[in-house]
């Protein structure tokens, strides 16, 4: 089960099993499972279960698993409708959705899923830079992120969207940390991270690896990756973060307001005065 980790008081909701695109050549979380939506008698019954057990204590629900957004609206409505019944102190339903879920619903499904109370979507571009994205296979291009968030905050919803720091590799460095803030600016999301890449074996990017075709690069090329992205995206107010376990540097604050702040702590550990998060210490 995986879950973003600012939804770590949830109710995680089980409604689809594995990703629909299990394509991304980094990811091997959800590998071994053949994509399915669970059938909407069991997801009411999971509901009716958590509201028995946890009732009013659930203000957040998180519908898993990796790009649940994917369910038709036939699925969504009784599940959005469901939670709303059984949870009185409900703030937010939330999700993780490629933009390609986004964008194959029409902009009335958008607004009517958002009016039902989902009203974040986490998204994960990785990168801006479209070669990195075709080489990664993440089914979507910069323009169709962008455009995936623009539509998905006209409906309503706010975006926590992440993006992964060596994901070009040696070789798309600088253009992959250049058009990340580049594609962070056009989906202005209200929360933003970047996490760190950690290749997979069993993975094809881990194979890709192996055989010399993918190289990762070294940990000031990656702190260099994160000064570029954060010196030139441009956000209207956004909370960044870099505190996921993967990172060598947890930083974060507010954009644009802490920016200089987070610079200088970045420059800082580019200078050898603050300690990295040792290897050991890193997790996915
Ligand atoms: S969309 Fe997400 S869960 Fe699916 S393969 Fe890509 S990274 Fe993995």
């Amino acid at each position: 089960m995986f879950r973003p980790p600012s939804e770590h008081d949830a109710y995680i909701l089980q409604a689809t099993i594995g990703c629909s695109w299990n394509k991304c050549t980094y990811c091997a979380m959800y590998i071994d499972k053949v994509f399915r939506t669970r059938p909407t008698e069991e997801i009411l019954e999971d509901i009716a279960m958590a509201q028995a057990r946890l009732g009013s204590g659930v203000e957040k629900v998180f519908v898993a698993d990796g790009d649940a957004l994917v369910m038709s609206m036939e699925q969504w409505e009784p599940l959005l409708k469901a939670c709303r019944a059984a949870f009185p102190r409900l703030r937010r339903v939330s999700c993780y959705a490629m933009a390609s879920n986004i964008l194959a619903k029409t902009d009335d499904e958008l607004a009517a899923l958002s009016e039902l109370g989902l009203k974040m979507l986490y998204v994960g571009p990785e990168s801006g830079d479209d070669v990195t994205l075709d080489r990664i296979a993440k089914g979507g291009t910069a323009a169709d992120h962008a455009l995936a968030a623009q539509r998905a905050k006209a409906a309503g919803m706010a975006l926590s969207v992440i993006f992964l720091l060596g994901a070009g590799g040696v070789e798309r460095s600088s253009q992959h940390a250049v058009e990340s803030a580049r594609l962070a600016t056009a989906m202005d999301p209200e929360f933003l991270s970047a996490l760190t890449l950690t290749v997979l074996d069993g993975t094809r990017m881990g194979v890709a690896q192996r055989k010399g075709r993918f190289e990762l690069p070294d940990v000031n090329t990656l702190l260099g990756e994160l000064r570029t992205f954060l010196a030139t995206a441009e956000l209207t107010n956004a909370v960044f973060r870099t505190n996921h376990a993967s990172n060598y540097l947890p930083i974060g604050g507010r954009l644009p307001q802490d920016r200089d702040a987070m610079l200088a702590a970045l420059d800082a550990a580019l200078a050898g005065e603050i300690r990295l998060r040792p290897e050991w210490a890193r997790g996915l």
